[in-house]
C-alpha cells in the first residue's frame, strides 16, 4: 500500500513529496484510527533524523476484508465482514488479537494493530503489529455458530497468517477455545499441526502457563512501579475497575491481594459500587456464573455514568476504546489511571488528564504483559519446550519493569507524558528498524 507514497516526509520535505491520505485513513472524524494520526504527530517532533521515515506508521502495511458466511443452527446462511491488519513488520512478523463484537469496523481494527506495533516495540519483543476482527455479537451464536464463523474466518485470513507472518491471540469476545479452533483450521489447511500459528491456546495444545492472567498482571506489575513514582501506597489504594473480563478481572483480583480496595467496577451489564471494597474472588465467581457484574451482593448499584465520580485513587478502564473522554475526565477523581483497554482515553481527555496532573500509564506499555507471554509461548512452541509458570511469570515482571523505566526516563528527559514517551521509544525501534532495512525494492 505504501510503496507508490513512498517518498519519505521529513521536515526539510514535508508532505508535498506525498499525496493526501485516502479519506479512510484520515484523521478529520477522530475514531480510533484518527487517535492513533494524532499520537503519532505528536510524537514526530522527538524522532530526530528518523522522523524521515514516520509517514511509515501512518500506513497499514496490509489490510484484508473478508467476507464469512456461515450456515447458522435455523438452516439459513448468514454473512459477516472480518479483518486482519497487518500494520507494520518492520521488526518481525504481524501480532494482535482477534475481537468478535457488533461494532468492529476497519478502521478500529487498523488502529488496534497500529497499537500492537507500538506496544510490541515499546517491550522490544520482536514483533510487528497486527490486529483482526469480525463484526458480530457472538453472544448471538450458539457454540457451533461460533465455531463455524472462527473456523471460515481463519480460512479466508489464512492467506496472509502463519507463524513466521502474523501470530494471532485473543482479544475482547475470543479465548482458549476460539484460538484452538483457529490453530485446528490452520492446522488441516497446512496438512500439518502448525501450534505457533496463535497464541492464547489452551495449555493441552501448545499454550503457555500464564497466559490467561498475563496481561493482567502487566497492568499491576507497571501499576504498581508508577504508583510508587507518585508516592501512592497500593496496599491503601481505592480502585476502580471499568470491564471485568480477562484484564479488568485479573488486575483488579492482583490490585486486591496487595491490599487495594477495589470499590467500584463496571461492565457492559451495570457498575456496582462498595466502599469498603468489593469481595474480588466472589465477584470474579459471579461474573463466571452471570457473565457480568450486575446483581452481585452485597454492593450498590450505580447509574453508569456515575462510574466516573467514584472516589478512587488508582482508576483501570479495562474494557474497550474512547471511554475517558472531554466530558467525564474533569470528573475522574484518580492520581492514576492505569489503561489496561487498548485506546481507552481520547486525545482531549488525555490533555484534561495532564493539566490536572492525573497520571495516565498508557495502553501501549500498561497492557503489554499479554503479548510478551504470547512471545513468550510462541518461543516455547518453536522449541518444543515448556517453562514452568514461576519462570514465566519472573521473566513478565522482569520486561514489563525495564520497559516502565526506560520509558519513564524518556518521560523525564524530554519533560512529556508517558504516552508520549512511550511513542518515541517505541517509534525509534520501528523506524530504525525501518531504515536498517531499507525500502524494497
Ligand atoms: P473481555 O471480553 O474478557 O472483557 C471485556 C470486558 O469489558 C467485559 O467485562 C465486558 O462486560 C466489558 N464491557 C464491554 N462493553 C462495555 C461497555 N460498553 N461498558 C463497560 N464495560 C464494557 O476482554 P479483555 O480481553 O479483558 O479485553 C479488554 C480490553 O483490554 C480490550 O480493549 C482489549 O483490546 C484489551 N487488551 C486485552 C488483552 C488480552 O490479553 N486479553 C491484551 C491487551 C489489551
Amino acid at each position: 500500500m505504501s510503496q507508490h507514497h513512498a517518498n519519505p516526509a521529513s521536515p526539510a520535505h514535508p508532505a508535498a513529496t506525498t499525496h493526501a491520505l485516502p479519506s479512510y485513513l484520515q484523521a478529520d472524524h477522530l475514531g480510533p484510527w484518527g487517535i492513533y494520526l494524532q499520537q503519532v504527530d505528536r510524537v514526530t517532533p522527538y524522532l530526530g533524523h528518523l522522523a524521515r521515515w514516520a509517514e511509515t506508521l501512518k500506513r497499514p502495511k496490509r489490510a484484508l476484508i473478508v467476507d464469512v458466511p456461515i450456515q447458522l443452527d435455523n438452516g439459513t446462511v448468514a454473512h459477516f465482514e472480518g479483518y486482519r491488519v497487518q500494520h507494520n513488520t518492520s521488526r518481525g512478523p504481524g501480532k494482535g488479537g482477534v475481537r468478535f463484537h457488533q461494532d468492529v469496523t476497519l478502521s478500529e481494527v487498523m488502529a488496534l494493530s497500529a497499537w500492537m506495533s507500538i506496544k510490541n516495540a515499546a517491550v522490544n519483543v520482536p514483533y510487528g503489529g497486527a490486529k483482526g476482527g469480525i463484526r458480530v455479537d457472538p453472544k448471538t451464536l450458539s457454540r457451533g455458530e461460533l465455531e463455524r464463523l472462527t473456523r471460515r474466518y481463519t480460512s479466508e485470513i489464512g492467506i496472509i497468517i502463519g507463524p513466521t507472518k502474523d501470530i494471532p491471540a485473543p482479544d475482547v469476545n475470543t479465548n482458549e477455545q476460539v484460538m484452538a479452533w483457529m490453530m485446528d483450521t490452520y492446522s488441516m489447511n497446512e496438512g500439518a499441526t502448525a501450534t505457533g500459528v496463535v497464541t492464547g491456546k489452551p495449555i493441552d495444545l501448545g499454550g503457555s502457563l500464564g497466559r490467561r492472567e498475563a496481561t493482567g498482571r502487566g497492568v499491576y506489575t507497571v501499576g504498581v512501579e508508577a504508583a510508587q513514582h507518585i508516592g501512592l501506597d497500593v496496599s491503601k489504594a481505592r480502585v476502580a475497575v471499568q470491564g471485568f473480563g480477562n484484564v479488568g478481572g485479573i488486575a483488579g483480583k492482583l490490585f486486591a491481594q496487595a491490599g487495594a480496595r477495589v470499590v467500584a467496577v463496571q461492565d457492559h451489564g451495570g457498575t456496582i459500587y462498595k466502599e469498603s471494597g468489593l469481595d474480588v474472588p466472589a465477584l470474579l465467581a459471579h461474573v463466571a456464573a452471570h457473565g457480568t457484574v450486575a446483581g452481585f451482593t452485597p454492593a450498590e448499584t450505580l447509574a453508569n455514568d456515575a462510574f466516573w465520580d467514584v472516589d478512587c485513587d488508582i482508576l483501570i478502564p479495562a474494557a474497550l476504546e474512547q471511554q475517558i473522554t472531554k466530558a467525564n475526565a474533569g470528573r475522574i477523581k484518580a492520581k492514576l489511571v492505569i489503561e489496561g483497554a487498548n485506546g481507552p482515553t481520547t486525545p482531549e481527555a488525555d490533555d484534561i488528564l495532564q493539566e490536572r496532573n492525573v497520571l495516565v500509564l498508557p495502553d501501549v506499555i500498561a497492557n503489554a504483559g499479554g503479548v510478551t507471554v504470547s512471545y513468550f509461548e510462541w518461543v516455547q512452541d518453536f522449541s518444543s519446550f515448556f517453562w514452568s509458570e514461576d519462570e514465566i511469570n519472573a521473566r513478565l515482571v522482569r520486561i514489563m519493569k525495564e520497559a516502565f523505566a526506560g520509558v519513564w526516563n524518556v518521560a523525564q528527559d524530554h519533560k512529556v507524558s508517558l504516552r508520549t514517551a512511550t511513542f518515541i521509544v517505541a517509534c525509534k525501534r520501528i523506524l530504525h528498524a525501518r531504515e536498517l532495512r531499507g525500502l524494497y525494492p
